[in-house]
């Protein structure tokens, strides 16, 4: 333990060990700190696992960091009680009545079975409390809710009367009441008081001795009065904030007036104290017989709760009601109610000698409700379900069994009919002072010697008189007074709630803006998103535009070239085919793109005003959102507020919620369309440019297909041709030996041709006369002549048509030339520059855009 450490308090919502009244160390968490005196701090925490009523505010030195070490935990064994602590300040005051049970820390140190309903029972006297998984979720919520209202109980001792008790709850006592640590309450009117001294003077000079209101029951000490919240409001308001006090779920502290209050009391010389009350509905739908029930701790135990609740039973019955408590009862009041309601059936079931009632028998004679009934016969197991109905099974051995089992035992106390009837056929005292009932006057006696002008009844009357009147103008300030603080205590809780409410619907509606606003943050962050993609989209497309001008030119620059292919070469082939196709097909293909591109264009700006809409109705939604976060915040202690008159005349275009509900979803209704169109138009484009590049490609491997089958077919044409070209040359070759050989043979005819005619010559000349002899020689060299003449003109022949064939061959030799050269030149425009050209054909990648 460290209690050097005083200058900083420990941290809410911290776990520590702390020591709990009875000595025991318990895990804990603090849940508040407050200064007490300088550098000294009190903490407030709650037992893990225990009921909130056993929250409390405790010193520095019983809480410890780390769990407490054996003999830590077997200092300072003190008894005490587990309802809280109380001091009777009265020297004989029976504490020993009060039951201290051993086993109240739930340390879960004995792990043995035990059936539910063990669990049950030791769980509601242990105080376990149920954790938010154990109930259902609406309960869940509204438990969180009034816990985080009710959290810390500031009050923490209550004075009363002889009494000084250790409270258990929160009550929403005013500012400067509700959070003092010792709060006084006189016992008799109930006012409530900050200092010791004030409520010293306070006793000394309240004249009240006992609640107001009538007293209906009176037994012995122990005596009952009824209240009309009507008639007594700020007793019975405070009553209830007492009650708050050591009662966790209670809403009703101010709006008295439609209920009845039973106020039970301990009647001694003083006067009467109040032990416990509970309060009553004056209509009742339900037929409520109780709506609130307490006594107050140093009278529990005692019999009194079953003496209250019977009490009310019995009202019910003058009523001719079957009635109930209102619920859900709190864990004690449960616990009351069930021992009364078992106790009373058993003891009718024994009366009664007999087996065969039914259920509604039973409520009838006990005035308790069927349901009441049966859930209490199916704790004791006494009741079956049969054929839609629930039919009471026992026998008077089982009765008389429960009867002798301690928690059936016969209540200490219980009301009995005489003493109420009693006292409602007597007229309803309200002002219980009957000690001037019991004075008589002698009226009639005469006094001779009397010379005095009055007589003592006379002067008894003008005192009473004035005593009377002076009352009457005291009572009349006394209730102007009530009235006053009524009117002011109603109209404050009035006003505080209708701000409270207010302040929960602007919450609420912060919460809706805000909700909206987040959708309004997401829907412009998807837009955001989109228009970031279609742009991505749109650039994919130009880029593709862009690239679709490469096989644009390359297709035109091909079929140019072609063009100037030599004109006998000029033929409508496969590849101009083809070719001519992918003019058309880039063309189609283009004008897609370009319609794409306009849609893709238009649903931008589409998506961009869509998107700054939506920044619009966002930026006015935070605007509204920070204006109802400011309303929402402002309290009677903030500085901003001011007069404003006129601000409830209605602002003229206000929107009615629905519109404005409707409005924002429309926007964002809207929005959705929008991008759903955009996402599609992205789709679409997807499709197109896998489309158009799956042709452009296909189309470009045609096309060269085409190119590759013409080529070969052309060289294939060009070979023969250089073929046959060689042949010829081979042939002119030939010829012109032939004729060379020829024209040597002509030359060589010469020769023997000369001789002859020299031959004919000299014998024509150079013979005389008769010598000059056509002889056979003549006749033989004449022949001759002829002969060679005629060989040589064969020989000429043969020469000449030679020649002729040189030409031929010459001429073929040139066309055939010609013509290869054409071939030459048109493969080299289809290979060396179409198929050149056409490896820059773009790739599928690049034509998507992609690149
Ligand atoms: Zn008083």
């Amino acid at each position: 333990m460290d209690e050097n450490s005083g200058d900083e308090p420990l941290p809410n919502g911290s776990n520590y060990h702390v020591k709990r009244p009875d000595g025991t160390w318990h895990a804990a968490q603090i849940i508040q700190s407050r200064l007490i005196e300088s550098n000294n701090y009190e903490y407030y925490i709650h037992y893990d696992g225990l009921n909130r009523r056993l929250d409390q505010w405790v010193k520095r030195n019983r809480i410890i960091c780390s769990p407490p070490s054996e003999a830590q935990k077997n200092s300072h064994k003190v008894e005490s009680s587990f309802l809280g602590k109380f001091n009777k300040l009265d020297p004989q005051s029976p504490l020993a009545e009060v039951i201290t049970p051993s086993n109240v820390v739930g340390t879960g140190e004995n792990d043995r079975t035990i059936t539910r309903n063990q669990k049950r029972r030791h769980d509601e006297i242990n105080h376990v409390q149920k954790t938010y998984e154990e109930m259902d979720p609406t309960t869940a919520a509204l438990e969180k809710e009034h816990e985080a209202i009710t959290k810390v109980k500031y009050i923490d001792k209550l004075r009363i009367g002889r009494y000084e008790i250790d409270t258990w709850y929160f009550s929403p006592y005013p500012e400067e009441y509700g959070k003092v640590s010792k709060l006084y309450v006189c016992e008799y009117c109930l006012i409530y008081m900050r200092y010791a001294l004030q409520y010293k003077t306070h006793k000394e000079k309240c004249k009240k001795r006992q609640p107001p209101g009538a007293e209906i029951y009176r037994k012995g000490t122990i005596s009952i009065f009824e209240i009309d919240g009507k008639d007594h409001v700020l007793y019975c308001q405070t009553l209830c904030l007492l009650a708050k006090l050591f009662l966790d779920h209670k809403t009703l502290y101010f709006d008295v007036e439609p209920f009845y209050f039973y106020v039970l009391c301990e009647i001694d010389r003083q006067g009467a104290h109040i032990v416990g009350y509970f309060s009553k509905e004056k209509e009742s739908p339900e037929n409520n017989n109780v709506a609130c029930i307490l006594i107050l701790p140093p009278y529990q135990r005692k019999g009194y709760g079953k003496l209250l609740i019977a009490f009310s039973y019995e009202l019910s019955r003058r009523e001719g009601i079957i009635g109930s408590p209102e619920k859900p009862l709190s864990d004690l009041g449960r616990l009351s109610y069930r021992s009364y309601w078992a106790y009373t059936l058993l003891e009718l079931m024994r009366e009664c000698r007999t087996t065969t009632q039914s259920v509604k028998e039973l409520s009838e004679l006990s005035g308790i409700t069927q349901e009441d009934i049966i859930a209490t016969l199916q704790s004791m197991k006494m009741v079956k379900y049969w054929k839609g109905q629930h039919v009471v099974c026992v026998t008077p051995k089982t009765v008389n069994e429960h009867l002798q089992l301690p928690q059936f035992k016969k209540p200490k106390l219980m009301p009995t009919k005489e003493n109420v009837a009693l006292l409602e056929s007597s007229c309803r005292n309200a002002s219980g002072k009957s000690f001037l009932d019991g004075v008589k006057h002698n009226s009639s006696i005469v006094n001779q010697y009397s010379i005095t002008r009055y007589t003592p009844s006379e002067w008894h009357r003008r005192n009473e008189e004035l005593f009377s009147l002076s009352q009457k103008v005291s009572q009349l300030s006394v209730k102007n007074e009530n009235d006053a603080k009524n009117c002011m205590a109603s109209n404050f809780s009035k006003t505080n709630r209708s701000q409270q409410d207010n302040t929960t619907r602007l919450s609420s509606r912060c919460h809706e803006i805000f909700t909206w606003q987040t959708n309004l943050e997401h829907a412009i962050q998807a837009q955001v998103d989109e228009i970031a993609m279609l742009e991505e989209e749109r650039h994919r497309l130009k880029k593709s535009m862009a690239i679709l001008k490469i096989p644009e030119a390359i297709n035109s620059e091909c079929l140019s070239r072609r063009c100037a292919r030599p004109d006998s070469e000029l033929i409508r082939d496969g590849p101009e085919e083809e070719l001519l196709k992918e003019t058309v097909l880039i063309n189609d293909i283009r004008k897609v793109l370009e319609k794409t591109l306009e849609d893709i264009e238009v649903q931008q700006s589409e998506n961009r005003a869509v998107k700054h809409k939506l920044e619009y109705h966002w930026s006015c939604k935070k605007e509204a959102y920070a204006t109802d976060s400011v309303n929402r915040s402002l309290e009677n202690s903030s500085g901003t507020i001011q007069f404003k008159p006129g601000a409830t005349q209605s602002v003229a275009d206000q929107s009615t919620e629905e519109f404005w509900n409707q409005f924002t979803r429309d926007v964002l209704d809207e929005s959705e369309a929008t991008r759903q169109k955009s996402i599609k138009l992205r789709g679409t484009l997807q499709e197109i440019l896998v489309n158009a590049t799956r042709d452009l490609r296909n189309q470009a491997d045609t096309v060269e297909q085409m190119f590759q089958s013409r080529i070969s077919c052309m060289d294939e044409v060009r070979t023969m041709l250089e073929n046959d070209l060689s042949n010829i040359l081979q042939k002119l070759a030939d010829t012109e030996t032939l004729i060379s050989s020829l024209k040597d043979a002509i030359r060589n005819m010469d020769y023997p041709m000369k001789v002859s005619q020299t031959r004919l010559q000299n014998r024509n000349l150079y013979r005389p006369q008769v010598e000059n002899c056509y002889d056979r020689s003549q006749v033989g060299l004449i022949n001759e002549v002829g002969s060679l003449q005629r060989s040589v003109s064969e020989l000429k022949e043969a020469l000449k048509a030679a020649e002729d064939t040189q030409k031929q061959l010459i001429e073929t030799r040139t066309a055939l030339e010609a013509e290869i050269m054409l071939k030459r030149r048109t493969i080299n425009i289809d290979k060396d520059r179409c198929r050149h050209i056409r490896t820059y054909f773009p790739s599928a990648t690049a034509l998507s855009g992609y690149i």
